[in-house]
């Protein structure tokens, strides 16, 4: 990441996902920061968008704000976790809300396409 040239692509209070004239995306939360390729951000979104947090939710019985929900990183040994509310709050950094019908959209279409084959 060289910060020449960067485009904010979302932001919240708590951090921010931009695009860097290179070509990188750097997203950040709190005290995390991570550099992703666009194929790596795809990869992320993915991940992202399949979580369950029911199901993370139901395998502890604690409190609302234990936090419950792992992402991995490439450091095989290092795990990051999020709370429910601080999940929800993260992943609309990539996936903000004025897109969402954009998304919604898009999946139909591939599912529609899927159906057809
Ligand atoms: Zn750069």
């Amino acid at each position: 990441m060289c910060y020449n040239n960067t485009k904010i692509i979302s932001q919240i209070k708590e951090g921010s996902l931009i695009l860097c004239e290179c070509g990188l995306y750097t997203f950040s939360y709190n005290n995390l920061l991570f550099e992703f390729s666009k194929r790596e951000l795809q990869g992320f979104k993915n991940y992202l968008s399949k979580i369950s947090i029911s199901e993370w939710e139901k395998k502890c019985n604690c409190t609302e704000n234990c936090r419950k929900i792992p992402i991995p990183t490439n450091q095989g040994n290092l795990l990051l976790l999020f709370n429910k509310s601080e999940f929800e709050n993260m992943k609309t950094l990539f996936f903000p809300k004025e897109n969402k019908k954009n998304i919604f959209l898009k999946f139909n279409q591939i599912s529609e396409e899927f159906s057809k084959n």
